[in-house]
This record gives C-alpha cells, sequence and structure tokens, in this order.
C-alpha cells in the first residue's frame, strides 16, 4: 500500500507514469508497506502464466527476498527509479522517505533492491545517476544504502506514519525492537532472496526475450531507467 497522500500523474511518453506527493511527506515517513491485497506470485505461477500476463506481471511487480514476485494493487507500481531516490526499501520489507518530499515532488525508488532480472541503462538525469541499474547492485551499494536508511529510521518517531496500522505485526516488532535497541538492524541486503529465483522453463524462456522486446517493456512502465541491456 503506497503512502495516502499520494496520486499518479502522467510524465511524458518515455517515462509513462510516475507518483507525486499531495502534501508534505517528512523524511522517516513510511512510504510502503506489503499489505494482503498484494498479490505474490510464486516463481512456478510465473512461469505458468500465459506470455502477456507474465510481460504484466514482469512490468508492475518487484521480486523479494523469497524470490517471490509481488504486484501492488495501488500506485505503488508506479514508482519509477531514480538514482537520487527520494524513498526506499528497508530490509523490513516496507519504502521509507529518506529526505523531506515536498508537495508536488515525484516519490522515486532504488530498483537496485527490486532484484531485476536484466540490468538496465538509466537516464535519470541525477548527479550521480549510475547510467546502468544492475541486479548486482545490492551487493556493491548495501552498505551505503543502509547507512541512508539508518539515517531515516532516526525520524521514524518525529513524524505521522499514515502507513503504521496497515504494517503486519512482525514488521512492526522487528521494527519497534530496532528503534527501542533491543534487536538488531535488519539490512537491505536482506532483500536479495538466499537461492537464485527458481526459474521454470517457460519462465526461463521468457526471461530471455530478445532485448529489444524487453526494451520496450521497460519504457512502457514508465522507469527512468528506459531500457535493459
Ligand atoms: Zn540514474
Amino acid at each position: 500500500m503506497i503512502h495516502q497522500q499520494t496520486c499518479v500523474r502522467y510524465v511524458n511518453g518515455q517515462i509513462g507514469y510516475g507518483v507525486y506527493a499531495t502534501a508534505p511527506i517528512p523524511k522517516g515517513t513510511i512510504v510502503y508497506v506489503r499489505d494482503p491485497f498484494e498479490t505474490e506470485i510464486s516463481p512456478d505461477g510465473f512461469g505458468a502464466m500465459e506470455e502477456c500476463y507474465r510481460e504484466v506481471a514482469q512490468k508492475y511487480s518487484f521480486i523479494d527476498e523469497k524470490g517471490y514476485r509481488v504486484l501492488s494493487w495501488d500506485a505503488a507500481k508506479y514508482v519509477n527509479h531514480c538514482c537520487n531516490f527520494s524513498s526506499i526499501s528497508a530490509g523490513y520489507g516496507f519504502e521509507i522517505a529518506v529526505r523531506d518530499i515536498a508537495a508536488g515532488q515525484e516519490l522515486t525508488d532504488e530498483y537496485g533492491l527490486f532484484n531485476l532480472e536484466h540490468d538496465m541503462f538509466c537516464c535519470c538525469g541525477s548527479s550521480n545517476c549510475r547510467r546502468i541499474v544492475r541486479s548486482s547492485d545490492v551487493d556493491r551499494y548495501y552498505r551505503r544504502w543502509d547507512q541512508v536508511v539508518i539515517g531515516s529510521l532516526r525520524c521514524v518517531r518525529q513524524v505521522n506514519q499514515p502507513l503504521w496500522p496497515f504494517m503486519d505485526a512482525d514488521t512492526k516488532k522487528s521494527l519497534c525492537d530496532y528503534l527501542d535497541g533491543r534487536g538488531r538492524y535488519v539490512s537491505v541486503r536482506q532483500l536479495k532472496p538466499a537461492i537464485a529465483t527458481r526459474f521454470t522453463r517457460a519462465a526461463q524462456r521468457f526471461a530471455e526475450v530478445p532485448l529489444p522486446a524487453v526494451v520496450a517493456q521497460h519504457v512502457a512502465i514508465g522507469e527512468r531507467c528506459a531500457a535493459a541491456v
């Protein structure tokens, strides 16, 4: 579930849609939580889908630490990547604002934590743009991203958290244990599947579609990272 004070806007033909704040969202605000409405697709389930459904799933989902695709039922699926992201996935599974986001500004994310199946060219225009968002970026950047998350978690109890009632009990406990000094910090690296996602033969064939098709797909889903490589 995406933060309630957001809306979807059409950006342009290349990017497609994006998610924008309709009110100020301060640093430390949880902007996305997994909820029971999300569709979870197992690797086998993905492989068994008709190709047209797999295309939709691949467009709009991210892959979680179990290797399952998570397809959001709301606007969360329209959040674009930016190397200078305004929110990021924490190791706990929710996403958190890493700086103050003003009304009218776009919520952006770090796709390097989404377990991408393809590296993607990025043209986000940020001064720190990596140009290519790689599926292996989590191994390279997780320490840096953890520092960003830790800095944002310090603000969690100082700001309104409208998504708090929607967060599952286990996640709340893990977060509160950390904030109260009773539990360890959960690194963003925990979002990477321990075992590589297992593909059925059908899914593997789909993952090997010719590059131009994948390029068009990523443009179509409105990512700032416009193309797979
Ligand atoms: Zn970039």
